[in-house]
């Protein structure tokens, strides 16, 4: 069934969401701070809204996203009132303080609130492997579940707005660690004149092979024992991470992005733990 849905904010992922709507057989409002960026979805069949008011009062279901949350907040300075009885779903990449804090603005208008992470990029958007990290109103997902459905596999996390944040910058701390790791990697293997291309057929299986650690490595985390069945143990890994630092220095790469792995690792074995596997860095991280 269609609805009428408005979105706020059309730069790169805001019109591939728009763009999967309107597939899906919406009836879009669509603004966007610069009209002009709203030209090819009106094309489409989408209704332009002048102002953020036009928008919001288009629609029972409002979709946001934004750059950020300045711009969240300057976007919606002036409708607060208008947004009583809505579903606010806000998509914009955004931290735990300021989900809190929007989440409890808008629901003291009488918003429903529901908070986006997405798991995608835009022209994944649609597609099996798109997924959209949701929490907030439970009331506000049920509702618009449906239509939100567009966008790719959908994850509710809980009533608690923050959760979708937190997992959001959660994944991509992983997905930072992997893009940083494979940087510093290929910079290494270029200062003896490996080519990025030559370098990718062992970095790939390579980096495919390490990820099967992670099960067991989930287990350790929950579990609090690291010391078990040590296959790869801290102390000799250290000498591996030390020897990584030293050698991007001598090789003159920059050693920046190891340097922090090296500093937790010495950290944990200084608190005696060199016999246990490296899944146990993760307490000395925990513990600031
Ligand atoms: P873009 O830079 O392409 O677009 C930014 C949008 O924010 C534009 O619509 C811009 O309007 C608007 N904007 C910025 N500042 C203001 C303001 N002060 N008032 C009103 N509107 C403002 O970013 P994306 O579309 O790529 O990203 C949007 C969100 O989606 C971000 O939070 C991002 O983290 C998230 N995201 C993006 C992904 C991606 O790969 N692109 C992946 C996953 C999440 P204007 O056109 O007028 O400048």
């Amino acid at each position: 069934m269609s609805k009428t849905i408005s979105i706020l904010g059309l730069g790169a992922m805001g019109t591939a969401l728009d763009n999967a709507l309107i597939d899906a057989g919406n009836v879009m409002t669509v603004w966007n701070r610069t009209q002009t960026r709203a030209d090819a979805l009106v094309a489409r069949g989408a209704r332009r809204a002048k102002t953020v008011s036009e928008a919001i009062a288009a629609s029972d279901l409002i979709i946001l996203c934004l750059t950020d949350y300045a711009a969240v907040d300057a976007t919606l300075a002036d409708v607060g009132p208008m947004l009583a009885n809505k579903t606010v779903v806000n998509l914009t990449n955004g931290r735990p303080d300021e989900v809190r804090a929007i989440a409890a603005r808008l629901e003291g208008y009488g918003a429903r609130y529901l908070d986006g992470g997405i798991m995608a990029t835009p022209p994944m958007i649609g597609s099996p492997h798109a997924f959209i990290l949701y929490s907030g109103s439970a009331d506000a997902f049920e509702g618009a579940k449906e239509q939100l459905a567009a966008f790719g596999q959908s994850h509710y996390l809980g009533e608690d707005p923050i959760f979708a944040a937190v997992n959001d910058l959660a994944l991509l701390s992983a997905m930072y660690g992997l893009f940083g790791g494979y940087l510093h990697a290929t910079a290494l293997a270029g200062s003896v004149g490996v080519t990025a291309k030559q370098f990718l057929p062992l970095v790939e299986p390579w980096l495919a092979a390490m990820m099967t650690a992670l099960p067991d490595y989930a287990e350790r985390i929950d579990s609090g024992d690291h010391a078990r069945d040590v296959m790869s143990n801290l102390a000799m890994q250290s000498v591996a991470i030390t020897n990584i630092v030293t050698a991007s220095r001598s090789q003159g790469i920059d050693p920046a992005f190891m340097e922090p792995m090296e500093r937790l690792a010495q950290k944990r074995l200084a608190g005696g733990f060199g016999t246990d596997e490296i899944s146990g860095i993760i307490e000395v991280m925990r513990a600031k």
